[in-house]
């Protein structure tokens, strides 16, 4: 969970609130040049703040220069413009799972006006307001994820955390773990659960020496 939110100057503050007032904005206004110095100190605070570990898949890429890095809108910016600034609406989280979560819904309640402070207006695992661990558990980070709640599983889906299918197919094709995979994404319970298990003991035996 992210402990210290990004804080502006007086003089972006001014700016944003500027901003909100005009008519006809969008998401899309987020790449306006009059924003270049905002967009650097939010992505600069939230990678030391958050150890440059990404929140969705907890995997940490200690690279500096901002390549690594998305700048991160938890509600879409395309949903909500009017979040498009707030400090936690906005954290950093890496390529993969930027692009996988992209302008998906995440809002309990999708009309909401007001920002939504509590862990219970989010559908997603908030970088803000969840105990990441509490509802997901990292089995093999990058990798595997087991879902503990609603919450992780929905996180898992819609962050597209079982990227296993992709670093297997890189290494080395694994048709087993693959098939393995498949087959897991449709079954439930207790049979869920032998497939994770037995998905697991294969990815990290392969990744032993
Ligand atoms: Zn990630």
């Amino acid at each position: 969970m992210i402990d210290n939110e990004v804080e502006y100057s007086e003089e972006q503050i001014q700016l944003i609130t500027q901003y909100l007032e005009r008519e006809n904005i969008s998401g899309d206004d987020w790449g306006n040049e009059e924003f270049n110095e905002i967009r650097g100190v939010i992505k600069n605070h939230y990678k030391i703040e958050q150890g440059y570990k990404c929140p969705y898949c907890t995997v940490v890429y200690p690279v500096n220069h901002g390549m690594a890095w998305d700048i991160e809108h938890i509600v879409a910016k395309d949903k909500k413009v009017q979040f498009m600034f707030e400090p936690r609406n906005l954290c950093v989280a890496c390529k993969d799972c930027n692009a996988a979560k992209s302008s998906k819904e995440v809002l309990t309640n999708p009309t909401r006006v007001r920002f939504p402070k509590n862990s219970r207006d989010y559908k997603i695992v908030h970088p803000h307001f969840d105990e990441y661990s509490e509802h997901i558990s990292a089995v093999v980070p990058g990798e595997f994820y087991r879902p503990l709640t609603e919450k992780g599983e929905f996180t898992i889906i819609t962050c597209r955390l079982l990227r296993f299918y992709g670093v297997v197919q890189r290494e080395q094709p694994e048709q087993e773990i693959n098939d393995l995979a498949k087959v897991l994404i449709n079954s439930e319970g207790a049979a869920r659960r032998v497939i994770e298990d037995e998905l697991v003991r294969r990815i990290t035996a392969k990744r032993k020496p």
